[in-house]
């Protein structure tokens, strides 16, 4: 059984790919490789033992993308992870964001469509709840208005794939609204590779341990939470791409309730700033240089996910403890010396 992967040589395609290929799938995938290195094939054979096939294809050349679907008829289900992703970039080029991650929608939707390949898992993101009234946020949260024009792209791809599921009956799609992804393969063979430096807070942090950066900056300690720095949901990595292979699996096998359904992908738990650096601490013995600065502009104050949806209709949950995370993130960190 194949499964196409958009940007799998991306931080969490490439996580997905190994789940992927260690439930039994083939995989292939499609990369520009603009935010990614091939050499991410190597790692993922390193753990599995099998190369996944690979394609260097911008997916917003749609002669491309067709064509690609042409060759290979023996396509069934996609996972789209290929977009750009930097929060802060975008506000300075939205053309080139809603260029990217709208066309390259729109071409492997078209494709699919014309080549009857019925199943779309779409990375979606909690951005798309802004900074929500109730917490925790259930799917039933109303969408806020994005504030960034990635957002934005989120909060339009998620439109686009409902209006076309509405016409489109023999199709099925499920978009994963990722809370913050974070961590690496237990093995430290694939991980996140930021470009440049750091806007996330755990590759600042662990480039920060390192040596790397000289100190880590704690955007706030005057929010409305706990200790006053803001609140996210921090999900593994490895647990998201696990979520993958079940929503694969459901649209497989036709468990799926309707032909657009979307989940909330976290822990169900927020941990703030602070916390993170101590868990960090507590997990690798090492001590980060952090100070307390002003507030980032455009941050939200706390987010974090309800969950029991995809506990109950995926059977998925998160299960790696934050030490755990910690541990792998900074093995990774330390083999990228
Ligand atoms: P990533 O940048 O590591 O991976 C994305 C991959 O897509 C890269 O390998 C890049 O080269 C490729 N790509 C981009 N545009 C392309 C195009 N036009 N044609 C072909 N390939 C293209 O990012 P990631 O963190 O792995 O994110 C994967 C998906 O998850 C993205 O859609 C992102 O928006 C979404 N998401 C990420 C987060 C996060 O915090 N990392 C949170 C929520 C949602
Ligand atoms: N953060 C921080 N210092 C950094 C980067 C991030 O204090 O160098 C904080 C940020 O204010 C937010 C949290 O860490 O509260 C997560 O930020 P990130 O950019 O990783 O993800 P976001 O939730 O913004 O998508």
């Amino acid at each position: 059984m194949k499964i196409f992967v958009t940007g799998g040589t991306g931080y969490i395609g490439s996580h997905t790919v190994v789940e992927l290929q260690q439930s039994g799938y083939d995989v292939i995938i499609a990369d520009n490789l603009v935010n990614s290195s091939i050499d991410v094939l190597d790692g993922i054979e390193k753990i599995t033992g099998i190369r996944p096939e690979f394609e260097e294809i911008d997916l917003t050349d749609r002669a491309a993308t067709r064509d690609f679907f042409v060759r290979h008829s023996d396509i069934k289900a996609v996972i789209h992870f290929a977009a750009l992703k930097a929060v802060g970039e975008s506000v300075h080029k939205p053309l080139e964001y809603y260029f990217n991650n709208l066309n390259s929608l729109m071409n492997v939707l078209d494709s699919m469509r014309e080549f009857q390949v019925p199943n779309l898992v779409f990375s979606s993101s909690c951005t798309v709840y802004g900074q929500a009234d109730v917490l925790p946020v259930t799917e039933k949260t109303p969408r806020h208005e994005a504030e960034s024009p990635y957002g934005n792209t989120k909060v339009m791809s998620e439109d686009i794939i409902r209006d076309l599921m509405k016409v489109e009956s023999k199709m099925n799609a499920l978009a994963l609204r990722y809370f913050n992804p974070i961590g690496a393969h237990p093995s430290a063979y694939i991980g996140e590779l930021p470009n440049g430096v750091p806007n996330n807070l755990i590759p600042y942090l662990t480039q920060t341990a390192i040596g790397i950066r000289e100190q880590l900056s704690v955007f706030g300690d005057d929010y409305n939470t706990p200790d006053g720095s803001p609140l996210r949901d921090y999900i593994d990595v490895v647990d998201l791409a696990k979520a993958h292979v079940v929503a694969i699996r459901r649209l497989l096998e036709g468990k799926n309730k309707a032909n657009y359904e979307f989940f909330n992908i976290g822990t169900g738990k927020g941990l703030s700033v602070l916390e993170i650096i101590h868990a960090f601490e507590n997990a690798t013995g090492v001590k980060v240089n952090y100070k307390i600065v002003g507030r980032r502009a455009g941050d939200i104050e706390k987010v974090w996910a309800d969950t029991t949806l995809a506990n109950t209709e995926l059977g998925w949950k998160a299960a790696t403890p934050i030490e755990e995370t910690m541990k792998n993130v900074w093995k990774w960190q330390q083999s990228l010396r």
